[in-house]
């Protein structure tokens, strides 16, 4: 290991620039990737050392601008998570021959970053995954399209953005940065146990999952699940069990319980989140189909929105104001000492007995619940 398990993000930075191919991203018991190192391959260069996030954390004060918005074109914004910043975003860069990284579900529902370069594929990016996304060599694979001069648009978690830019170690011009205020990542395991878990349950293969479906409302989101039979299922977020143990806390990878990466080290052009504190601010704009909060952190971002806000409705809001009603844009989620056990039963038990173990309603969880959060402190 390179650094301490508990603070390593696996955002793959180590990985992609190693030039003897001598770091493997493995699955660890808790059912995340760690970077391992092959000491017969190494040749002590010390690339992962200086390319990791957290040994060099930079931190970026800078004047920041806030809007919210909504994507005019409705058929988006009902797809997307919040407002529909981000397509707006990619469509541009794709209009302007550019490419798009973000993540994607892709065969066997595993949670990937892939490349588009057409607006047909954006729909794959669009829409919140609530599982980490393996990066793979996405930030090779970035870093050759840029040398080549083409616009690129790299969406992905604060931790991803700044393994990125870690990875680079230049200023692109041609390169747009999107990350999210992100609450924490479960694991591509603890996902894959409840696909089997509904595939069980409907005997037919999940063909889609959308995390945030809004057929009840934005605020009252949904997971739609699809099936090779050709039902589909819809749970609201108080009713379906993965977005109930997402929420819960308990499952997130280590790291994200002290991220690194907020207030004032989102290292990202625009930072996008959803509008929940809008009702205290301007209620007025809020519809229940999704609002996007978008914070342009550097100038390129400015210039960037200026761009697309034609097929935007869009509100300036004070910056204050606007990350009040989003505390994950500065704080980490509270510890839990249910954190360690429940992250290695995610990878050996069935998703229905663990959800019960860790997120049943009985009293002894309760209890449970409330005093590892408090001896976690
Ligand atoms: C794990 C996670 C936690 C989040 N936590 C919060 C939160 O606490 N508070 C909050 O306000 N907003 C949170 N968000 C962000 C929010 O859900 C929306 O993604 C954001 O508002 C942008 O919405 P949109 O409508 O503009 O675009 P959308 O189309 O909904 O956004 C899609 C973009 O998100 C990227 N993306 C989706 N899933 C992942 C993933 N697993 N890893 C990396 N990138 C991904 C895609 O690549 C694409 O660029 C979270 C998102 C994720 C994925």
């Amino acid at each position: 290991m390179l650094i301490n398990k508990k603070f390593c993000t696996g955002c793959g930075a180590c990985f992609n620039i190693c030039p003897q191919k001598a770091i493997q991203m493995k699955l660890h018991t808790d059912g995340f990737l760690y970077p391992e190192i092959n000491l017969e391959l190494c040749i002590n260069c010390g690339l992962c050392k200086k390319v990791c996030p957290l040994e060099n954390l930079k931190i970026r004060k800078s004047k920041k601008t806030a809007y919210a918005v909504i994507h005019k074109d409705e058929e988006i914004r009902s797809k997307s998570s919040s407002g529909g910043a981000f397509s707006a975003l990619a469509e541009k860069v794709i209009d302007e021959g550019g490419v798009c990284f973000g993540a994607a579900l892709v065969k066997n529902n595993f949670v990937r970053h892939i490349s588009c370069e057409n607006k047909e594929d954006l729909g794959k990016l669009r829409g919140s995954k609530y599982v980490q996304s393996e990066i793979s060599d996405a930030y090779i694979s970035a870093k050759t399209e840029l040398e080549t001069g083409r616009k690129v648009l790299f969406s992905g978690t604060p931790c991803q953005i700044a393994g990125l830019k870690q990875y680079l170690n230049k200023e692109y011009e041609n390169l747009l940065t999107v990350d999210f205020i992100c609450h924490g990542v479960p694991s591509n395991a603890l996902w894959q146990s409840y696909v089997k878990y509904k595939e069980k349950l409907n005997d037919s293969k999940v063909t889609a999952a959308f995390f945030r479906d809004k057929s009840y409302g934005w605020k009252n989101f949904s997971m739609k699940i699809e099936f090779e039979s050709g039902d589909s299922k819809i749970e609201r977020v108080h009713e379906d069990l993965y977005l109930k143990s997402f929420l819960s806390n308990i499952f997130l990878r280590p790291s994200c319980y002290n991220c690194r990466f907020k207030a004032d080290n989102y290292l990202s052009d625009i930072t996008l989140a959803d509008f929940w504190g809008i009702n205290k601010i301007n209620p007025a704009i809020n519809d229940d189909k999704g609002l996007s909060l978008v914070v342009a952190n550097t100038a390129k971002a400015d210039e960037q929105l200026k761009n697309v806000f034609h097929v935007l409705k869009s509100y300036s809001i004070n910056f204050e104001s606007c990350v009040v009603g989003n505390p994950s844009y500065s704080k980490s989620v509270s510890k839990t000492l249910l954190n360690s056990p429940a992250l290695k039963d995610s990878v050996r038990m069935d998703f229905l007995k663990l959800y019960k173990k860790y997120c049943g309603m009985t009293l002894w969880n309760k209890i449970k619940r409330k005093l590892a959060s408090k001896l976690a402190q």
